[in-house]
C-alpha cells in the first residue's frame, strides 16, 4: 500500500465566522503541538489510516467472483431459453413448431406464379387431406412425404405457405436450422414431439424447411455431427412409425437434394420429389405481374420485354426488381412505376447502381467504349447470337465500367455447339477490340475471360462438344442448384488434355473475333465514337448505324 500521509484536521472558524474544517499537511505529532492547540481551545483529531479488514479482502477476492459467475450463468440460461421459445424448452417436452392455419399465412396458390407442375402436385395433397375417403375408395394411398427441390429463391417456402392457406388443416412448420441450434439431445426430442402433436391433429401437414441442415448424409467413422445424426435418425424413425392413412403429410424443402441422406429418399419417406425450377419466360412474366399488383404501375408496361431481359432470374430476384423499380419511381417523383423504372432496375439488379461520380479519364473511357462495341459487333456479325439490347459505358457500383446487354427474342432451352462457340467469340470481342485499336490490353476483360473459360470448359467436359473426347463425361457436378461445383473425374493426363482443348477453343474463338473486327474496322470506329458521345445507346440505334 502506498504511503499515506498523516493529516490532522482542525475545526475552527473561517473569516466569515462559520465553522470550518482545516486540514494541514504532514506535521510533527509532538506534545507541544497538542498542548498549544488545547490552550487555543481548538478541536482537533487525527485521521486514522484505513486498514483493509480481512473480511472485506475475503469477500472481494472470493465471494464476489463466484457471485458474478452465478449471475452470468443465470443470464445466459435465460437468454438460451428465450432463444428456444420460452422456458418450456427446458422441460424437454413441448415443441414450439408453429401452427399455421389459413388466416395466418394469408398466402394462396394465386400468390405463386408459374410453377404449375408443383402447384398441381401440391393441390393433389391438399385434396387428399380434404377428402381422404375419395382416395380410400379406390385404394390409392398418397406418399407420406413430398420434397420440394430447386434453386434458392424459386418459391419453395412460398409454395408451402400457400399449401397452408389452401389446405384449411393444421399446418406445422419448422426450419431445419432450428433443430441444429439447440442443446444436445433437444433436436431428437423436438422431432418426437412434433410428430406426436401432428398425429393428434391429423389430418394435417408438417413442413420442414431447409431439411438439408439436418438431413445431410451421415458420415461413416470419425468427425460426424452426433447431434444432427440423432435428429435425423429420429426423423426417419418417426416417418416409418406413423400410419399414412391417418392423414399426416410431410412436406420438406431443400436446395441441395444431392447432399441429402439416401435413407430420407427411400420409398415410404420422401419418395415424391416436386421440382421447383427457375422460371421460364412465361413464368417470369407471370411472377412480374403478381408482384406488380402490389404497386402502382403505368398502364402500358411491357412485362414480356422485362421477362426476356431477365433470363435465369429467380422469383425472389424478380420480386426484388419490381421493388427496386418502385423505389426508383419514388426517387424520381413519378406517380407510378414506368417502363424506364423497370428497365433501370433490371440493370441495378444485374450490374449494380450507376456510379455517376466515378472519375474515369478520357483515355479510359475511350478504351471502354471500344471494348463494349467490340463485344456488340462480334455478336451482331455472327448468326445464332442474341440481339444487342443496350450498350452503356456508365460505370456501375459492381465495378463494371460498361457492358453490353444481349436479350434473346424468345425462350432458349438448347444451345448448339455453334451458339456456344459464337458466345465465346463474343466474350473475347472486347479484348480483341482493345488489341486492334490500342495495341495493348487492360484488365477490363477479366470477367469476360472468366465466363469464356467456364463455357469452353463445360463444352469439353460436360456437353460433349469437343472432337477429342466425343461424348465422354469428364466432370461431375455437385450442388447443381447452388452454383454447381464441378469436379474432374479423370486421370491427370486427361486433365492436361482437357486444358489444351479448352485453350484451343478459346484461342480460335478469339481469332475469329479479331477477324470479324478487322473486317468491320470502320463501323467499329464509328460506333465507338457514337457511344463515347452518348454513353448509353439502344440496340436499335446500334443496328441503324451498323446497317447504314
Ligand atoms: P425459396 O424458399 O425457394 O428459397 P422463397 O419461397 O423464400 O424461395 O421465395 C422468396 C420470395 O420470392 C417470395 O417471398 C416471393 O416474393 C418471391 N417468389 C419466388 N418465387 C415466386 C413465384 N413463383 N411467384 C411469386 N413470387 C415468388
Ligand atoms: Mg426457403
Ligand atoms: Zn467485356
Amino acid at each position: 500500500m502506498e504511503d499515506q500521509e498523516d493529516k490532522i484536521a482542525f475545526i475552527g472558524q473561517d473569516e466569515n465566522g462559520k465553522e470550518a474544517v482545516f486540514v494541514t499537511g504532514k506535521m510533527e505529532d509532538s506534545d507541544t503541538l497538542s498542548s498549544r492547540l488545547d490552550e487555543a481551545d481548538v478541536q482537533y483529531g487525527k485521521e486514522i489510516p484505513k486498514e483493509e479488514s480481512p473480511l472485506l479482502t475475503f469477500i472481494l477476492s472470493w465471494v464476489f467472483p463466484i457471485l458474478m459467475f452465478l449471475i452470468l450463468g443465470q443470464l445466459l440460461t435465460r437468454y438460451m431459453q428465450k432463444k428456444m421459445g420460452g422456458p418450456n424448452a427446458m422441460t424437454f417436452g413441448k415443441s414450439n413448431a408453429k401452427i399455421y392455419v389459413e388466416a395466418q399465412t394469408g398466402k394462396t396458390f394465386d400468390d405463386v406464379a408459374g410453377q404449375d407442375e408443383a402447384k398441381e402436385a401440391l393441390s393433389e395433397i391438399v385434396d387428399f387431406l380434404h377428402n381422404p375417403s375419395k382416395y380410400a375408395e379406390i385404394g390409392a394411398s398418397l406418399p407420406k412425404g413430398a420434397l420440394l427441390v430447386g434453386p434458392p429463391g424459386t418459391g419453395k417456402t412460398l409454395l408451402a405457405q400457400a399449401v397452408a392457406g389452401e389446405a384449411k388443416v393444421p399446418f406445422f412448420s419448422i426450419s431445419g436450422s432450428e433443430f441444429v441450434e439447440m442443446f444436445v439431445g433437444m433436436g431428437a426430442a423436438k422431432v418426437r414431439d412434433l410428430f406426436k402433436q401432428a398425429q393428434e391433429k391429423a389430418p394435417c401437414i408438417v413442413f420442414i424447411d431447409e431439411i438439408d441442415t439436418i438431413g445431410k448424409k451421415r458420415e461413416g467413422g470419425m468427425g460426424g455431427n452426433d447431434e444432427r445424426e440423432q435428429t435425423l435418425n429420429q426423423l426417419l424413425t418417426e416417418m416409418d412409425g406413423f400410419d399414412g392413412k391417418k392423414g399426416v403429410v410431410i412436406l420438406a424443402a431443400t436446395n441441395r437434394p444431392d447432399s441429402l441422406d439416401k435413407a430420407l429418399l427411400r420409398p415410404g419417406r420422401f419418395d415424391r420429389r416436386i421440382p421447383v425450377e427457375l422460371p421460364d419466360l412465361a413464368g417470369r412474366e407471370a411472377i412480374l405481374k403478381v408482384h406488380a399488383k402490389k404497386i402502382k404501375v403505368a398502364p402500358d408496361i411491357d412485362y414480356n420485354a422485362i421477362a426476356r431481359a431477365t433470363a435465369g432470374a429467380s422469383g425472389a430476384e424478380l420480386a426484388n426488381i419490381i421493388n427496386e423499380a418502385a423505389l426508383r419511381a419514388v426517387r424520381c417523383g413519378h406517380f407510378s412505376v414506368t417502363q424506364a423504372d423497370l428497365e433501370e432496375s433490371v440493370e441495378v439488379v444485374i450490374a449494380g447502381y450507376q456510379r455517376k461520380s466515378a472519375v474515369i479519364s478520357a483515355k479510359e473511357k475511350e478504351i471502354v467504349a471500344y471494348h463494349e462495341i467490340g463485344h456488340a459487333l462480334v455478336a451482331a456479325m455472327q448468326s445464332d447470337s442474341a440481339p444487342v439490347h443496350k450498350i452503356t459505358i456508365v460505370p456501375r457500383t459492381s465495378g463494371a465500367l460498361g457492358y453490353t446487354m444481349q436479350v434473346e427474342e424468345g425462350e432458349r432451352v438448347l444451345m448448339s455447339r455453334e451458339e456456344a462457340y459464337n458466345k465465346i467469340a463474343t466474350l473475347t470481342g472486347g479484348r480483341a477490340a482493345e488489341e486492334l485499336i490500342f495495341g495493348s490490353f487492360t484488365s477490363g476483360a477479366s470477367n469476360d475471360i472468366e465466363q469464356a473459360t467456364k463455357l469452353a470448359r463445360s463444352m469439353v467436359t460436360r456437353l460433349g462438344m469437343s472432337k477429342t473426347f466425343d461424348m465422354m463425361a469428364l466432370e461431375t457436378v455437385s450442388n447443381q442448384y447452388l452454383g454447381g461445383d464441378a469436379s474432374l473425374t479423370c486421370s491427370p493426363e486427361t486433365a492436361a488434355k482437357i486444358d489444351e482443348e479448352v485453350l484451343e477453343l478459346i484461342r480460335s474463338a478469339h481469332e475469329k473475333a479479331i477477324a470479324i473486327l478487322k473486317e468491320n474496322m470502320e463501323k467499329l470506329h464509328e460506333l465507338a465514337h457514337y457511344l463515347l458521345e452518348r454513353e448509353t445507346i439502344t440496340g436499335e440505334e446500334f443496328m441503324e448505324i451498323l446497317k447504314k
